[in-house]
């Protein structure tokens, strides 16, 4: 194999590698781009008349130095940031391997729906007289995630899965105090569990005590009801968990969490690959987070705000955050403070400003309405038959650690494989870089050694699966033949090779500091 799916040549042989050096700097049709301050030279994109200043009408005050704003001109502008948009990688470029991130696709019809300016330019302190559609939408979103959930109540405003781990734990520490028992310290959370949900237990003034995984990927049942007790506040399981398995006996877990006094919160960022097929609230699930980013299609991380509704069973129901949303004869309202709250209901607090990320609520449901039940059932089928391809096409050159499947929605590999090749997880998904790929999700979850998460999704056609399995079949088969070279260095055509993120995590450089300003003056 020696050219890439953009018909760049990926051989350890070519110009870049071999120290063809350019000029510039520049390769390929990417030029090296600086910050926007380097670029500017001071020019600005509009001719303006030149400013009389009369007197000083600052009483000495004035700027004396030029304020340092990069200076360019629009063309110059807008390549800068056209090159810049060009060095990422998105959902929109090609196949987005990560896993324990679910859908990736954002259907163009949900931006439609979210700029029309009945929803996209309302204000939050508009009075509900004048938002009743907004609010019509909020509690249709809600009809359809308290109906896919089997759930009796749904708390909409926090902003994130993590926001919403929060939320549910806080719910039942609520309903612990309400019941005289909030001695009830302990939340269980399995080691294969993503890492919010330790530090969320713990944000909420909660310990944690870790469940052991069976060497099968699933959460030791047995070692989890045998730590059950009268401290215990809650269980938070992950459903599929982070091996991309069904805990096959969760609602054993759940009966037991129940008959030891106890709440069961689940992590619902993989519910994806269980949407229409099962209602986690048949399975005893007393709080769980939808992490619409992941789930209904809306956009991921710089693409827009997640949101993170937690769906709340009978019990816990009563204790969700402020604001409510009712309707009665007069139409929908907003109760914002626990004064105004209907009989029963005993609100835990507020968990951010407003009602939640609307803009996120409409294109959810934007998606929702325009597959119908049947096609959310679907599409985790979809999701689940993409990811199973994947695994049973990859598993004889790759390891996967939990047999032959089936999977869920996500195909979970360790760095067996690689044993012997001097190749490492890292080594290997950086030479994905090289084939055009984003790697997947790597080393996690922590369970599996070297993991390689990779979740291809519902919308990925079975050309493109086949494409990406090519690519990763060449790249096991280079490793276990011995031609390793182009491994150590890669990413060779990438921008950049391999950044010390560590460093640029622990000491990132967020300032860019100005040469010394010229004097206005000169
Ligand atoms: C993504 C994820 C979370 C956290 O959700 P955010 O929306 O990123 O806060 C929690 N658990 C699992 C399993 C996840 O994949």
């Amino acid at each position: 194999m020696s050219l890439n799916n953009q018909g760049r040549s990926t051989s350890p042989g070519n110009a870049r590698t071999t120290g063809l050096a350019t000029i510039s700097g520049d390769h390929g049709l990417d030029h090296e781009e600086k910050l926007i301050f380097e670029l500017g030279h001071g020019a600005i994109g509009v001719d303006l008349p030149d400013v009389k200043v009369p007197d000083d009408r600052l009483g000495g005050l004035c700027r004396k130095k030029a304020v340092g704003l990069p200076g360019l001109s629009e063309p110059e502008a807008v390549r800068h940031y056209v090159r810049l948009s060009r060095k990422n990688y998105a959902i929109d470029a090609g196949l987005y391997p990560l896993g324990s991130c679910t859908m990736k696709h954002n259907p163009r019809l949900n931006e439609k729906m979210a700029r029309l300016p009945g929803f996209g330019d309302l204000h939050p302190l508009a009075p509900a007289v004048a938002t009743q559609g907004a609010l019509a939408l909020i509690a249709e979103l809600m009809r359809w995630l308290t109906t896919l959930t089997g759930m009796p109540a749904v708390a909409m405003s926090p902003k994130a899965g993590a926001h919403g781990e929060l939320c549910g734990l806080l719910a039942i520490r609520a309903a612990l105090e309400t019941r005289g028992e909030g001695h009830r310290k302990r939340i269980l959370v399995p080691e294969s569990a993503h890492g919010t949900n330790p530090a969320t237990a713990a944000f909420a003034g909660f310990t944690v005590d870790e469940v052991p995984a069976k060497p099968d990927g699933h959460v030791d049942a047995d070692a989890l009801e045998a730590k059950l007790g009268p401290d215990v506040a809650a269980i938070m399981l992950t459903n599929p968990n982070t091996c991309g398995l069904f805990e096959p006996r969760v609602k054993e877990m759940a009966d037991a969490v129940h008959a030891a006094g106890g709440y069961f919160y689940c992590d619902g960022a993989n519910f994806n690959a269980i949407a229409g097929k099962v209602r986690p609230g048949d399975l005893g699930i007393d709080a769980m987070h939808i992490n619409l980013h992941k789930t209904f299609s809306t956009p991921h991380g710089g693409g827009g705000p997640g949101a993170g509704p937690v769906v709340l069973s009978e019990r816990l129901a009563p204790f969700a955050p402020l604001p409510l949303l009712l309707h009665d004869a007069s139409g929908f309202r907003l109760v914002e403070h626990p004064e105004e709250a209907p009989a029963g209901a005993k609100p835990f607090g507020r968990m951010c400003a407003f009602h939640g990320q609307m803009g996120m609520f409409s294109r959810s449901l934007s998606y929702m309405l325009s597959h119908g039940r049947d096609g959310v059932r679907q599409a985790s089928e979809d999701a689940v038959l993409s990811a199973n391809y994947i695994l049973a096409s990859l598993k004889d050159v790759m390891s996967a650690p939990f047999g032959d499947g089936p999977c869920m929605h996500e195909a979970l590999f360790d760095d067996s494989f690689l044993e012997g090749t001097g190749v490492t997880t890292l080594d290997y998904a950086k030479a994905m870089i090289d084939e055009g790929y984003h790697p997947m999700t790597m080393y996690f979850p922590l369970v599996v050694h070297g993991a390689m998460l990779i979740e291809p999704t519902e919308s990925e056609s079975k050309e493109s699966l086949d494409r990406f399995i090519h690519v990763l079949r060449e790249l096991a088969l280079e490793a276990k033949a011995g031609k390793t070279e182009r491994f150590g260095g890669a990413p060779r055509l990438a921008p950049r090779r391999r950044l010390d993120e560590t460093l640029a995590a622990r000491k990132p450089v967020l300032r860019w500091k100005p040469a010394p300003l010229r004097d206005a003056a000169e």
